[in-house]
């Protein structure tokens, strides 16, 4: 039942699948980053078990010309018990994605990973520039610093307002707060040019806040930037609509793909976000 119901948000549970799913949504129009659902593993068994499907992703990326790259959480890959093993198997990820011409987004975790995510980023970027970026989230206090930080370095930041439980010591806990700082980051982001270079760094904004996809409609109009200057990002199977919408503007939009055995704990972090997810959910599965 798990399964089915969670069949809405994972798009399979084998790699054919999801490169099935990552085909008919480019057929869309809408880029793809895949990501093989796993968090804190234990062994570096499992973590290179975890790093064999990327890899077999970023082949299958460049051989089926797919629109897409991939997304990586560090606890998958070892950080949470040997954090230089981490890092070799994602700088070889980034390796192979720069090979390929795609690209390895870090996805961010909880708090007590922030730090050391942003300084792995920073150390990979240096020896394959473009070919690997990261996450920040607007509900943490410290974000504000971290994307002075990887915009002034040209790493790509994803932005997102943030999925895990954080405490008032490090974080907005009113909801309007962090959608002012989105707001506030995402123009800065989508604004910011190198003072040496005069670039700016391609960005993903990832969200379904509809208000905060009008600003940013809105402001780009205003302000006169090219949309390729940075691309929306929305969770597969969530805003459809707007998924399509805006790529009939010809804005740019990703769709987060989660694929795997191991939905569980996404499934559970999307069902928090929307408990109305969950009576959508058991209708459907009732339907079916
Ligand atoms: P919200 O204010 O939560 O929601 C706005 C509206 O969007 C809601 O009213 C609803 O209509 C719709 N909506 C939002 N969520 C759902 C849902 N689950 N089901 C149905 N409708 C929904 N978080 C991290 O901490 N680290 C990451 O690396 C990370 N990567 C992400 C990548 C992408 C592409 C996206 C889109 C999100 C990612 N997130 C990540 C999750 C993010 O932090 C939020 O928890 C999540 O996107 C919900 O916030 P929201 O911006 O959509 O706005």
């Amino acid at each position: 039942m798990g399964k089915k119901m969670s069949g809405r948000f994972v798009a399979g549970m084998s790699v054919e699948e999801a490169l099935a799913a990552c085909q008919r949504v480019n057929k869309e129009g809408i880029a793809v980053s895949l990501d093989s659902l796993g968090e804190s593993v234990t062994t570096e068994a499992e973590a290179r078990t975890s790093a064999d499907i990327y890899h077999q992703l970023l082949d299958a990326i460049h051989t089926r010309g797919l629109n897409a790259n991939v997304s990586v959480k560090l606890s998958q890959v070892g950080m949470d018990f040997d954090p230089a093993l981490a890092e070799r198997i994602v700088g070889e990820m980034v390796e192979h994605a720069a090979h390929v011409q795609s690209f390895v987004r870090i996805d961010m975790e909880g708090s007590p990973y922030t730090e050391a995510t942003i300084a792995m980023t920073e150390r990979l970027a240096a020896k394959f520039p473009g070919a690997v970026g990261t996450v920040l989230q607007a509900y943490l206090f410290r974000t504000e610093g971290d994307a002075e930080r990887l915009l002034n370095e040209g790493i790509r930041i994803r932005l997102c307002k943030g999925a895990y439980k954080e405490g008032p010591e490090i974080a907005f806990p009113a909801k309007s707060d962090v959608d002012s700082n989105y707001v506030k980051l995402m123009r800065r982001m989508v604004t910011f040019s190198n003072p040496t270079t005069g670039k700016g760094v391609f960005c993903g904004i990832a969200t379904h806040d509809e208000a905060i996809v009008e600003q940013m409609r809105a402001f780009v109009r205003e302000h006169n930037i090219d949309k390729s200057a940075f691309e929306f990002q929305m969770l597969y199977g969530i805003r459809r609509d707007l998924q399509h919408r805006l790529t009939a503007e010809g804005f740019g939009v990703r769709v987060y793909l989660p694929f795997g055995p191991e939905w569980y704990p996404y499934f559970m972090r999307r069902l928090a976000e929307r408990p109305a997810n969950v009576i959508f959910l058991a209708k459907n599965f009732f339907k079916n």
